[in-house]
């Protein structure tokens, strides 16, 4: 029994200790949802029970007063209770019409908790954080998140588009942030092999575990000056920052390598047709802190061309899949470069199969 009741630090509590009343009422006894209008969801259960859902755009790090303010609202008008999603939006849940539209006023009066993310919108991106807690990131997060969301909000706020569109950043290859399934996403990306620091090498770092660690086996043992260390092979380097992980005396961060590259047409699998995974369309953009111009403009250029020449329900790579891929690049002016061409000629040597480490 101690063992069932101790508390922990360690994870969340049990997700059903933190239900709202009606949920754990109706748990397994909806029959249907629709989205009232941007933002705002009802959902009905056998016993017609009603839920109110409406979300607001969020950010993912935010300030103590922030959660604050969201809590006030959720005493005020929801019990106590409201969550967050993976998409960093934050839901509040009412139980009757009167209750959603003295929210819908609190929310509106905040002045920075738009709702709307729901439906044919952009909804928040889902993104990674590197550089608060990580060690390979080759681009900001939050910045180019931020610059993005400041471009499309028309589009969150509303449901115009021909179906929805999923925006994902991950701040490097290893790709946390869902980047491989979303209709556009922003994946930061190195283009230069780890910098070995031969002095400290041995003296920080384990040899033979930093030589396991390579994926494609780019990393031998070697001495220089002296120094027991290792040499990389360039050609078979992905950059992945993998070296690094287990080795702090190989860094892969550039101020001239870094940067995004953009991809489309990812999604995961729904009614219509199977998961699809994204393709390289612009492989390297610089970064451009604090407003990251040219990324602003490669994905409001995909979205107006996606707005014109999409079918409706058609998600972004089901569009580019009917009008072809070369013809994307047509309607959109990006270069298309040898990078973006699959080739494995050089798969038996470096081991490489992806079209997105060839510099
Ligand atoms: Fe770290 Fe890469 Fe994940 Fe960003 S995407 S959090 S840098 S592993
Ligand atoms: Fe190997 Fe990745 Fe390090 Fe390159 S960055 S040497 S591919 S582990």
């Amino acid at each position: 029994e101690m063992v069932a009741n101790r508390i922990t630090d360690i994870g969340p509590p049990k997700y059903d200790e933190m239900w709202p009343e009606i949920i754990k009422n109706n748990y397994g006894k909806w029959l249907h949802h629709e989205i009232l209008e941007p933002g705002v969801l009802v959902h009905v259960a056998e016993s017609g029970d009603k839920l109110y859902t409406v979300r607001c755009g969020a950010t993912r790090l935010m300030t103590t007063h922030m959660v604050e303010d969201y809590c006030k609202i959720a005493d005020e008008f929801c019990g106590g209770y409201f969550r967050f999603t993976t998409r960093n939006n934050v839901e509040f849940m009412v139980t009757s019409t009167e209750k959603l539209e003295g929210l819908k006023k609190a929310l509106a009066a905040a002045g920075n908790m738009p709702i709307g993310g729901t439906g044919h919108s952009v909804t928040n991106i889902v993104h990674t954080q590197g550089w608060v807690h990580c060690h390979t990131p080759a681009i900001d997060a939050s910045g180019p998140v931020k610059s993005v969301m400041d471009a499309l909000f028309d589009y969150f706020t509303s449901m115009k588009l021909p179906a929805q569109v999923r925006i994902a950043l991950a701040c490097c290859l290893n790709m946390c942030g869902a980047v491989h399934c979303s209709d556009i996403a922003i994946l930061g990306v190195h283009r230069k092999p780890p910098v070995i620091e031969h002095s400290h090498l041995d003296k920080m770092c384990e040899i033979p575990t930093t030589i396991a660690s390579c994926p494609t086996a780019a990393i031998k043992p070697s001495k220089v000056d002296d120094f027991k260390s290792v040499a990389v092979n360039a050609d078979r380097c992905m950059y992945c920052g993998n070296c690094y992980t287990m080795c702090p005396a190989m860094p892969l961060a550039d101020a001239d390598g870094d940067g995004i590259a953009i991809m489309v047409g990812g999604k995961v699998s729904n009614s219509k047709c199977m998961p699809k995974f994204s393709k390289l369309a612009i492989p390297y953009i610089p970064n451009e802190p604090p407003r990251w111009e040219s990324t602003v403009k490669a994905i409001t250029t995909i979205l107006e061309a996606y707005v014109s020449g999409a079918k409706r329900y058609e998600r972004i790579g089901e569009w580019i899949e009917r009008i072809g891929w070369e013809r994307f690049f047509d309607v959109t002016g990006f270069e298309f470069t040898k990078r973006h061409i699959d080739d494995y000629r050089f798969a038996a040597t470096t081991w490489r199969t992806s079209t997105q480490f060839k510099w």
